[in-house]
C-alpha cells in the first residue's frame, strides 16, 4: 500500500510502498478514502512535543474509510461499515477515567497516528472499539475534519460552558478553528474571531462570527476589551503569544481553554490577576466517542459546514507547508 512515513523528525515524510499489515485482534482493516491533515500531525513528524512518537510512524488521525476484513473478536463493526479512525484509537476501558466518561485521559491510551499507525496510507488497522461510524449522509471528506477538528473544538466548546449571551473568543481560524466558531454559535454565543490571515478573517464572518480581529494589524486584547471581553476564549493558534493574549482579553470570571500545543511549549500568565479576577485556565484534548458521535449528528442536521480542500497524498509534504504558513483555507484532505 503507498503510506506517507515519518522516518526521521528532521527529513520531509517518505510516500513509499509499505506492506499492508494484518489486522490484530480487537482489530478493523479499513479501506481508507480519505484522511484529514491536522497540525498535530506536523507536530508528530517533527517530534516537536516531550513524549515522541516511535520511529518510523505513519500519521493521520482523521482517517475515514470501508472496513474490509476484521480481526478475532470484533463485535462493534462489520465489513462495508463507514468508520472514523480518531485521535484516541485505544484506552484501557476499565480505568477510573475511562470508567467515568474520561477515556480522553486514561493512562493506557494509544494515539492514531502517533503509536499506532495512522491514516495517511491506503490502509489502516483500528481498534474497532475506537472507531466511530460515520451516519450515511455526511460525506467523507466533512467526516474527516469531524474526526479531529471538530469533535476537539466541540469538546473545548463544551468545558468553556458558553451559553447565549456570552461572548467567545476563538484565536487561530484554521482546521480546528473554523469549527471551534461554528460549536461557540451553536451554543448561542456570540464570536470574536482572530487570526494573523485576513483570507481566515473573511472565512470565519462567511461561518458566523460576528466580529473579526487581525493580529497583525490590531492589538486582539484591546479589540475584545471594547466588546467588554470575553467570557470564554478558545486558544487554537499555534502561538504561545496567542494564549497571552486570549487571557488577557478575558473579562472577570471568564475562562481560558487551552487547546493548540505549539513546540515551544511555555505561557506567561499573571497569578494575581487570575485570581482577584477569578479566571479558569482549562486544558482541553480531544473529546471521546459519544463527543463525536454527537458532532457527526449535527453535521448530518445541517449544523455545521466544513471547509476542505483535497490534496494527494504524494504532496504531503507540500501540505505540510501550506498548513505551517497559514496558506490552507480551514482543512487539506488527503484523498486516497
Ligand atoms: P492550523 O494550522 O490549521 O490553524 C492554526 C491557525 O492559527 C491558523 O489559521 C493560523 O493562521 C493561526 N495563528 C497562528 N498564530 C496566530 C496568532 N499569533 N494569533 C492568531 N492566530 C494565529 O492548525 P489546527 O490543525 O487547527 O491545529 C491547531 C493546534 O491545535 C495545533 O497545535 C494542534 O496540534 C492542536 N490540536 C490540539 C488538539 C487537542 O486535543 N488539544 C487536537 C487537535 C489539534
Ligand atoms: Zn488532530
Ligand atoms: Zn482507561
Amino acid at each position: 500500500m503507498l503510506a506517507a512515513v515519518v522516518h526521521d523528525f528532521s527529513k520531509p515524510l517518505s510516500v513509499e510502498e509499505v506492506v499492508i499489515p494484518d489486522p490484530l485482534v480487537n482489530q478493523a482493516r479499513v479501506k481508507i478514502e480519505t484522511s484529514g491533515l491536522c497540525h498535530t500531525d506536523i507536530h508528530a513528524a517533527h517530534g516537536d512535543w516531550p513524549v515522541k512518537p516511535k520511529l518510523p510512524f505513519i500519521p493521520g488521525h482523521e482517517g475515514v474509510g470501508i472496513v474490509e476484513s476484521v480481526g478475532k473478536g470484533v463485535k462493534t463493526v462489520k465489513e462495508g461499515d463507514r468508520v472514523a479512525i480518531p485521535w484516541l484509537g485505544y484506552a484501557c476501558g476499565h480505568c477510573e477515567y475511562c470508567a467515568s466518561g474520561w477515556e480522553t485521559l486514561c493512562e493506557n491510551q494509544l494515539n492514531t497516528g502517533y503509536a499506532i499507525d495512522g491514516g495517511f496510507a491506503e490502509y489502516a488497522n483500528a481498534y474497532a472499539d475506537y472507531v466511530a461510524k460515520v451516519p450515511k449522509g455526511v460525506d467523507p471528506m466533512d467526516a474527516a475534519p469531524l474526526t479531529c477538528a471538530g469533535v476537539t473544538t466541540y469538546k473545548a466548546v463544551k468545558v468553556s460552558g458558553a451559553r447565549p449571551s456570552d461572548l467567545v473568543a476563538i484565536f487561530g481560524i484554521g482546521g480546528l478553528g473554523h469549527l471551534a466558531l461554528q460549536y461557540a454559535k451553536i451554543a448561542g454565543a456570540a464570536v470574536v474571531a482572530v487570526d494573523l490571515f485576513e483570507e481566515k478573517l473573511s472565512l470565519a464572518k462567511e461561518l458566523g462570527a460576528d466580529y473579526t480581529v487581525n493580529a497583525r494589524t490590531q492589538d486582539p486584547v484591546e479589540e475584545i476589551k471594547k466588546l467588554g471581553g470575553a467570557d470564554q476564549a478558545i486558544c487554537v493558534a499555534v502561538a504561545p503569544k496567542a494564549f497571552e493574549q486570549a487571557y488577557h482579553s478575558l473579562r472577570r470570571g471568564g475562562k481560558i481553554v487551552f487547546v493548540a500545543l505549539p513546540k515551544d511549549n511555555d505561557v506567561k500568565l499573571p497569578i494575581f490577576e487570575t485570581v482577584l479576577n477569578g479566571i479558569s485556565v482549562i486544558g482541553s484534548i480531544v473529546g471521546t466517542r459519544v463527543d463525536l458521535k454527537e458532532v457527526f449528528e449535527l453535521h448530518a442536521d445541517g449544523k455545521t459546514r466544513v471547509i476542505h480542500e483535497k490534496r494527494h497524498l504524494h504532496d504531503v509534504n507540500e501540505a505540510f507547508k501550506e498548513v505551517e504558513e497559514g496558506k490552507a483555507k480551514a482543512r487539506l484532505v488527503f484523498e486516497l
